[in-house]
């Protein structure tokens, strides 16, 4: 990764830690899941409106360290509009790059964004509070149970 890419890949999860997107509770929401992180200390619920197997609003709220805001904020602005099978394969790409060996080819195409987490990799511990809100959404979409821990 280039010093210039770097430094752009941290002001955004600084960006997106500092003032995250879709930071609310849905009202309306028909999935939901609570996420925990021991490790870190990061909680998060996730928030999903599903219209016929699409994700019509995706919102998060929750506390923890810079990365898993960020993570959350990033994800809620990745999936939103997504069927349920693009957003748990959007999530299977991001997991493999943050679990990835640092200097991994990142698949920026269908990343996006996302991209921004992939030095994540470089920091084992920092995995957990990268996938937590992932982990959590797929438990609200796919209903199989409500309360993630990371263990
Ligand atoms: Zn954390």
């Amino acid at each position: 990764m280039t010093p210039d890419l770097r430094e752009l890949y941290q002001e955004t999860i600084l960006d997106h830690s500092k003032r995250p997107r879709n930071f609310h509770e849905i009202a309306d929401a028909n999935a939901t899941a609570v996420g925990h992180n021991p490790l870190c200390g990061d909680r998060v619920t996730v928030y999903v409106r599903l219209t016929d197997g699409t994700i019509a609003d995706v919102a998060f709220v929750g506390q923890g360290c810079a990365i898993s805001k960020a993570s959350a904020s990033l994800m809620t602005d990745a999936v939103k509009g997504k069927s349920k099978t693009q957003a748990h394969e959007l999530f299977e790409k991001f997991h493999r790059m943050v679990t990835g060996r640092p200097g991994d080819p990142v698949d920026t195409q269908s990343l996006g964004k996302l991209a921004v987490l992939s030095g994540v990799c470089e920091f084992p511990v920092r995995v957990k509070c990268a996938s937590l809100a992932w982990h959590t959404l797929e438990a609200a979409i796919q209903a199989k149970k409500e309360i993630v821990s990371l263990e």
